[in-house]
This record gives structure tokens, C-alpha cells and sequence, in this order.
């Protein structure tokens, strides 16, 4: 009888369920998150190595959700760990919590923003997309090139394409802009994505400075950045933050470029770390030290190229390397997307490429300007759904 009567009420117990985002503390550890929550520690302590170092690049300010039934039992975590892995952690009746990394389902797509100006662009983005990011990253694009406080006058257009993902009708992590333009007193500014995913002007010539240099005199790179890699062999989904170099222990660590070290210690995962802040929201990090260069500390002001610590093994590391991670804010990018490369324009192949690119790009921007400024509206939020952890899809709870 109580099986049958457990039948009946299992969908009541989960009626009255309820999702409460909440947003990734800054500095909170994985560990001390599990104990505020009064989850079991085991949950960190199952993990496998390499997903207990995941932990450790949880955004801060990450939109986790936290889906509790009626009795107020935590049935499931979704904490985004980047734009495609997050971690899930779930309610097994009888048997407790367990932890998986699944992939985010989400969905593109790819969006046209025309606009007149009213006041500047920052303001005019915000407000018409809801979108920081949107707007953050066309004011990036023409610093330094038009000046935004002289010049513009109102009716001036701006056209941005770029491919949004949402997830469940939210638009979440950083839109991909393929092309933007302003005009400014008649005189047309545009920038394009070329294939390298980087950023060029009308002539082709770089737009983005970068200065940063690799970390390590004759590097050998052992391991690559993934954002999401599904792996063959132990079935599970898998994600690799950074760039590793192998070198013997002892190696001298280079500073990628000028900056202020904003931590200089030890963490679990990552063992003796060195994080260093550059002037453009860009931090560095440096893992699996052996040790420090004496003088080396939280505060201390660094030069491209100065050598900070020696590689070694610390933390959970299988051998010694250095793992070398790049951040924009808090996100983790590709390190070797920003280091230095060419600045002049493109040649033979490449240009004939980047022409293509351009041309494409230009026809977008002039079929934008001829019609109404508008935008679609996001979709509906559905508050309450559970990441199903056999098919990774999303359902109701
Ligand atoms: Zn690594």
C-alpha cells in the first residue's frame, strides 16, 4: 500500500515546485557554496579531478538556478560553468545528490540591430535591446576610432549584425557581432569579423591592438582550450579552460603583458596561482606553480615578459606544466586568441577572403538601413523546468 500511496503523491510532492535563480558570489568556492546549501561535501569529492577544477571558473555573477519542491527539498542546481557546460547537480530520491557536466541547450540566432541615434550609442543600445553586453561591445569596437562624444548628431545610424544565444527565451553570454557600422557626420566607419574571428577595418588592417606574449620562452603546448568537448573515451563531457605548456619544473613563467598581480597564492584545483589584471578587463592566470618569484605579490606591478614563478605540479595536476588561462571579465577565452599576431593587411589568399567577407557584410548593413528599426522580442520564460539528466533536455518539472 505505502508504494502505491508514494505513487500518488510523487506528483503532488513536485507540484508547487519553484525555480529561484540566483547569481555565482564572487570568490564563493564550490565547496563553501555546498555547505551554505547544506549539501553533502561528497558531491565535490565524487568529482573527478578535472571536473573539480571546472568548479573553480564559475563565473561570478553566473545565472544558476536552484529548483526546490514543495518540501523544500533542492531537487536540482544548473550552475553555467561557460556558454555551452554547466554543472548539474540533482536529487536522487534514496540515494542523494549526485553531480554530472551537461552541455547547455540553447538556441541561436542571428540578429540585426539598426538604429538612429538619440543620445550616444551605449545608451541607445541599452535601451532599445536591454542588452549591457550588446552595447559594451560596440562602444569596444570604434574606441579610439570615432569619438563618441563629438561629432554624432541625432538620426545618425548605427547598424550591428551579431548571433545571440538564448537560453529558454533568455539571451545569455556574449553575443558573436559579425559586423558593425556607424555614421558620423556622413563619413561611414564599419568593422568585420574575418575568419580568424578577429576584428578588422575596411582595409583589412587589425582593429584590435593585442599585447599580449606567451608565458614561457620555447613553448610546447600540450593541451588546448575547449569550451565543451564531448570525450570518446569516458563518456562525459569535458571542458579544458585554458592552454597548457609542458616544461621541465623550475621553467621560468613570463607575464603575458604589462599589469598588476590580483591574486598570488594557492587554490585547490589550480594549486600556487598568479592572477594578473591588464588595462583592457583582460586577467591572466598562471597554475600549477612551483613557486613564485620572490617579490611576487597581490598588488605587485608586472612587465611584459618578467618572470613570475617557476612551472611545477601543485594542485590537482598530473605532472608539472603551466596552465595558462585568459579571461575577459570573469569569462574565460581562448589565451591564444589575443596573443600577438599580424597587424598589417591581409595578402593573396586571405585578402581575397576578407574581400568576400566585407562585401557581404556591406550588403547587410545598406538592407538594414532600409527598413524600420526594429527587433524581435525575446521569448517566454518558463520558470519551472528540470534539465532531464538521461536525454539533457529541458522539461517541466
Ligand atoms: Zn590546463
Amino acid at each position: 500500500m505505502g508504494r502505491f500511496f508514494a505513487l500518488l503523491l510523487l506528483p503532488m510532492l513536485l507540484f508547487g515546485a519553484v525555480v529561484k535563480p540566483f547569481k555565482w558570489k564572487d570568490g564563493e568556492s564550490f565547496l563553501s557554496f555546498l555547505e551554505r546549501k547544506k549539501l553533502p561535501l561528497s558531491v565535490y569529492y565524487n568529482m573527478d579531478k578535472e571536473d573539480q577544477k571546472l568548479t573553480e571558473d564559475i563565473p561570478y555573477n553566473a545565472n544558476c538556478q536552484l529548483l526546490v519542491d514543495r518540501k523544500n527539498i533542492i531537487r536540482q542546481i544548473l550552475i553555467p560553468v561557460n556558454d555551452e557546460l554547466q554543472l548539474q547537480i540533482y536529487y536522487v530520491p534514496k540515494k542523494g545528490y549526485k553531480m554530472k557536466v551537461i552541455p547547455i541547450i540553447s538556441e541561436e540566432f542571428k540578429e540585426t540591430l539598426y538604429l538612429p541615434l538619440q543620445t550616444i550609442p551605449y545608451d541607445d543600445i541599452l535601451k532599445t535591446t536591454g542588452s549591457k553586453n550588446l552595447a559594451s561591445v560596440f562602444v569596444k569596437m570604434f574606441k579610439g576610432r570615432v569619438d563618441f562624444r563629438k561629432g554624432i548628431k541625432k538620426g545618425d545610424p548605427i547598424v550591428m549584425v551579431y548571433t545571440q544565444k538564448y537560453r529558454l527565451g533568455k539571451p545569455f553570454s556574449m553575443p558573436e557581432v559579425h559586423g558593425a557600422m556607424i555614421e558620423v557626420g556622413g563619413k561611414r566607419y564599419a568593422v568585420y569579423r574575418h575568419t580568424d574571428g578577429r576584428y578588422y577595418d575596411e582595409k583589412g588592417a587589425q582593429y584590435e591592438k593585442f599585447i599580449f606574449k606567451l608565458p614561457m620562452r620555447n613553448p610546447r603546448i600540450t593541451s588546448r582550450f575547449t569550451k565543451s568537448r564531448f570525450h570518446p573515451v569516458l563518456k562525459r563531457y569535458r571542458a579544458h579552460l585554458g592552454v597548457d605548456f609542458g616544461a621541465r619544473p623550475g621553467t621560468p613563467i613570463l607575464s603575458t603583458g604589462d599589469g598588476r598581480v590580483s591574486f598570488a597564492g594557492y587554490s585547490r584545483g589550480y594549486g600556487k596561482t598568479i592572477k594578473i589584471r591588464h588595462s583592457n578587463g583582460l586577467t591572466s592566470l598562471y597554475a600549477h606553480q612551483k613557486s613564485f618569484k620572490s617579490g611576487i605579490k597581490s598588488g605587485s606591478k608586472v612587465k611584459q615578459g618578467q618572470i613570475i614563478g617557476y612551472v611545477g605540479s601543485t594542485g590537482l595536476s598530473s605532472g608539472p606544466h603551466l596552465h595558462f588561462g585568459m579571461y575577459r571579465g570573469s569569462t574565460p577565452i581562448d589565451p591564444l586568441t589575443v596573443m600577438k599576431k599580424k597587424t598589417e593587411g591581409f595578402s593573396g589568399k586571405e585578402a581575397k577572403a576578407f574581400k568576400a567577407i566585407r562585401n557581404k557584410m556591406d550588403r547587410e548593413f545598406k538592407a538594414a538601413l532600409t527598413k524600420k528599426p526594429v527587433r524581435k522580442p525575446y521569448f517566454d520564460f518558463h520558470e519551472t523546468y528540470y534539465v532531464d539528466t538521461e536525454t539533457l533536455k529541458p522539461k517541466p518539472f
